[in-house]
């Protein structure tokens, strides 16, 4: 808990009353029609479940659920007016008295004073804890501090607090629109650690964001938090069932919504390293067999797509028993080390096709390269190999190390799986080491 959030309720609070007037002015309009009457309830809605104005919540759910049957009456329409009404002079005067009503936390919880009661018709449960001993938060929260939070929120003064409350950990971008959200999630300038998503909203519902952001595979891992006025089970089990890892309510409490986040983007982390150590060679830094075979499949449905070549190194140290049994373990792990080096570095960036495929032996995927281009890459490692000048105890043709290497291409014509140019390429390898090693044998078309 940080000092600002009581600065932060106050200014909720005087939005809150801001809002409600200009409400107050659209809906006593002559001339107001049946959509903005609709647009105009659901925006109060919004800022009404933030402040935890549950009553106001209720008779604009009521409200917009009669005017989707047709059947808002005047007199319904002006109890919604009186409700209103009611809740602005409320959030006045709890901004004027500096002190608000609490709820069910028993250790922060502030009474209203007697003397200043706010009016008892309106029920609010805005949460105000008193700060809490200073750097609680802050120590517990610095491996986090610089992910990116989106806060996404159709009600731009709920987007606004809940933002506020937040800049204190992380920095923070607010969409107004699930349309814009997914924009800003799809952004390969933005990396986001994080998304709080409204669930009601008028253009996109939350859910649509949440299943969407789940598809798409640059934004499928990012934790997403529904925060919501809906006190609805149905509507907290089909948000989880999007795929989001936690359901947050509103009216909440800015230190629980910040330690909620903390914990849930450590996990994130945790996740993400395990990840990347599932799919890397410890001693190489190269990609492991596993998540090459996962690029494979990629690969081979893009060239089946596209019609494009697609070709397969399998490189295998010469004689690296007899490397390992002269020199020591530790240099043979330095040897395929540096092999792994040469292989990354001839691909230029595209490190993603290569890996260590187990033992000595290495992979190398190669999109879109003619036969003439296979070979020429076959070649060079040939060479960069020979280049490293590590002194072998039982040599192929110099007295340096070497690999073989078998190649294959994809057969246009072979629709069936990946595994037939694992094959070809390995038997390829086969007869590289049978005619004498030290060589590149390219099969195929
Ligand atoms: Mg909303």
């Amino acid at each position: 808990m940080v000092a600002e959030d009581r600065e932060l309720y106050d200014r909720l609070l005087t939005s809150f009353a801001r809002d409600a007037d200009d409400v107050l002015g659209q809906l006593r309009a002559p001339d107001i029609d049946g959509i903005s009457i609709g647009r105009t309830l659901h925006r109060m809605r919004g800022s009404a479940g933030v402040v935890g104005a549950h009553r106001l919540v209720q008779a604009t759910i009521d409200g917009e659920e009669a005017l989707a049957n047709h059947a808002l009456s005047d007199r319904q329409l002006e109890g919604i007016l009186a409700e209103v009404e009611a809740a602005r002079e409320c959030a006045l005067q709890l901004a004027e008295s500096g002190i608000s009503v609490a709820t069910d936390s028993a250790t922060h919880v502030t009474e209203p004073t007697p003397a200043r009661s706010a009016p008892a018709a309106p029920e609010f449960a805005v949460r105000v804890e008193t700060p809490s001993v200073a750097g609680a938060d802050g120590a517990a929260a610095a491996p986090e501090r610089r992910a990116t939070v989106l806060v996404v929120d159709d009600n731009a003064t709920s987007a606004d607090f809940l933002a506020s409350a937040l800049r204190v950990e992380h920095p923070v971008l607010v969409a107004n629109s699930g349309e814009e959200a997914l924009r800003v999630a799809a952004d390969p300038e933005v990396a986001l650690s994080l998304v709080l998503l409204d669930l009601d909203m008028p253009t996109m519902h939350g859910l649509e964001v949440c299943r969407r952001l789940k598809a798409a595979p640059t934004t499928a891992r990012i934790p997403v938090l529904f925060i919501s006025a809906s006190r609805s089970a149905a509507d907290e089990e089909a948000g989880l069932d999007a795929g989001a890892l936690d359901f947050i309510h509103k009216p909440f409490s800015p230190s629980l919504v910040r330690a909620r986040i903390r914990n849930h983007l450590r996990l994130f982390q945790y996740e993400e390293e395990l990840r990347r150590a599932s799919e890397v060679d410890e001693l190489t830094g190269l990609a492991n067999r596993r998540a090459l075979n996962e690029h494979f499949d990629r690969e081979w449905r893009t060239a089946q797509r596209t019609g494009e070549p697609l070709a397969l190194l399998l490189i295998d140290v010469d004689h690296f028993k007899a490397y390992n049994d002269a020199l020591g373990h530790l240099a043979g792990d330095e040897c395929l080390t540096a092999v792994a080096r040469v292989l990354a570095s001839s691909v230029r960036g595209k490190t993603d096709g290569v890996a260590r495929w187990g033992g000595e032996e290495f992979a190398l995927l190669l999109p879109g390269e003619t036969r003439e281009g296979v070979e020429r890459v076959a070649t060079r490692l040939l060479e960069a190999v020979r280049s490293l000048q590590l002194p072998h105890p039982a040599p192929v043709g110099g007295p340096f190390l070497s690999v073989s290497i078998g190649g294959a291409f994809r057969d246009t014509k072979d629709r069936r799986n990946p595994d037939a140019l694992l094959a070809a390429a390995d038997e390829a390898l086969y007869r590289a080491k049978d005619s004498g090693r030290d060589r590149a044998v390219i099969s195929g078309n």
